[in-house]
Parts: C-alpha cells; sequence; structure tokens
C-alpha cells in the first residue's frame, strides 16, 4: 500500500512534543498505525526534543513532589468505561487500533447516503472527532474551515480539488482550503476526521453539521 498524504511536519511535531489535541492526536495515531515513514519522523522528532531536554538545566524539583506522586499511585484507577469492542459489528468496520479504546457511537443520518458516527476519547470530551461515512460516488457540500481538519481514509477513496486520498493517506486542510470532496465511485468511503479546537466548517457542510452533530 502506497500513501500519498500525510500530516504535515508541525502536526508530527507537536504529535512528539505532545501538544496536539485529543481529536487530531487520535487522527494522527490512525496514520501511524499504517505509515512507517510518519512513524520514523515522529522518532526523529522525539530524538531532537529528547537532545534539548538534555541540555537544559535541571530545574529544582517540588519539595512535595514526592508525595504527591505516592498520592497517586495510591489512588484508586476510575472503573473502566464501557468499552466498544462488541459494538464493531453494528457499524460493519473494523475500528482502527487506536480508536478501539474509544467510545463509538452507531451510525446516525446526516444528509442522503451521508453517515456519521460520534466518537468520545476518554478525558476529552470536548474533542470534535467522528467517523463520517458516504455512499459511491456522493458529493459532499463545498466547505471551507476556520482552521485545521484533519481526515483519514479508513475505506474507499476520496477525492477533491487538490488529490485523490485512498486508505492510509491522511488530509490535513487548513484555512487556506476551500475543498469539495467526491466519493469514489467503486464504493462507499469512511473516513476518520477530527477539527481542532474551535475550528468551525463554513458552507452547506457547516450549516448541515452544526445542528446535528453540534459541531
Ligand atoms: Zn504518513
Amino acid at each position: 500500500m502506497t500513501i500519498n498524504h500525510h500530516p504535515s511536519d508541525e502536526t508530527l511535531m507537536r504529535m512528539a512534543a505532545g501538544t496536539l489535541g485529543a481529536g487530531p492526536a487520535l487522527v494522527v495515531s490512525v496514520h501511524l498505525e499504517r505509515c512507517a515513514v510518519c512513524r520514523e519522523q515522529i522518532a526523529n522528532f522525539e530524538a531532537v526534543g529528547g537532545a534539548i531536554l538534555d541540555a537544559m538545566p535541571l530545574a529544582p524539583l517540588a519539595a512535595d513532589l514526592f508525595a504527591r506522586t505516592l498520592e497517586r499511585l495510591e489512588t484508586p484507577p476510575k472503573p473502566a468505561r464501557e468499552k466498544t469492542l462488541g459494538k464493531h459489528a453494528e457499524l460493519g468496520i473494523e475500528l482502527p487500533r487506536a480508536v478501539r479504546n474509544c467510545e463509538v457511537g452507531p451510525w446516525k443520518w446526516l444528509g442522503p447516503g451521508f453517515m456519521w458516527s460520534k466518537i468520545k476519547i476518554a478525558g476529552s470530551p470536548d474533542a470534535k472527532v467522528m467517523l463520517l461515512k458516504g455512499k459511491a460516488g456522493l458529493h459532499l457540500p463545498a466547505h471551507g474551515h476556520t482552521g485545521l481538519e484533519f481526515m483519514q481514509v479508513l475505506s474507499g477513496s476520496l477525492s477533491d480539488e487538490r488529490g485523490q486520498y485512498f486508505p492510509g493517506d491522511l488530509d490535513e486542510a487548513g484555512e487556506d482550503v476551500d475543498h469539495r470532496p467526491i466519493v469514489g465511485e467503486d464504493s462507499e468511503c469512511i473516513c476518520l476526521a477530527a477539527l481542532e479546537g474551535d475550528t468551525r466548517l463554513h458552507g452547506l457542510l457547516g450549516r448541515l453539521l452544526r445542528p446535528i452533530v453540534g459541531f
């Protein structure tokens, strides 16, 4: 499998530094499961980050750090959240590993031939992340974004003015991109999509999503 579309270096750097939001980080994690090129790039960034940390003078540790750490270790873990392994069959797809610890909702109607499923990331209730499923040949409404939109193709294919996207590809679309994705003619397409922070979609897709999806 050839992967032609990858997260930007800036996104991979933020992933390595742990500063990428939970939704985009989930989408990038799914990309990394299939992309050795990006896994190596992340490892490079982590090595550079580690070298910078090593070169920095050590800050004195807080006096109560040890006590606080012990306290945290002794706090009983929260009860396990409902796992969603049983729900895969309902969605009719094999979920990527990174998504299996999330709460994944059932497919819901979004428009003719267009479904979505809400993904909840434990500890990040505000993350805007979902699965999208479009029937073969579906023209999605044209839209732009106020910030970054991340979309990882899981099955089928998509295309827009900038190129074609197949399973394994991650499309990162910023404010400079106004696009109108079209699902490939051969089969339905399922994607994992996340919006960063306060990113809003504008155009018809935004008006469609906001009342139903909430973003
Ligand atoms: Zn990649």
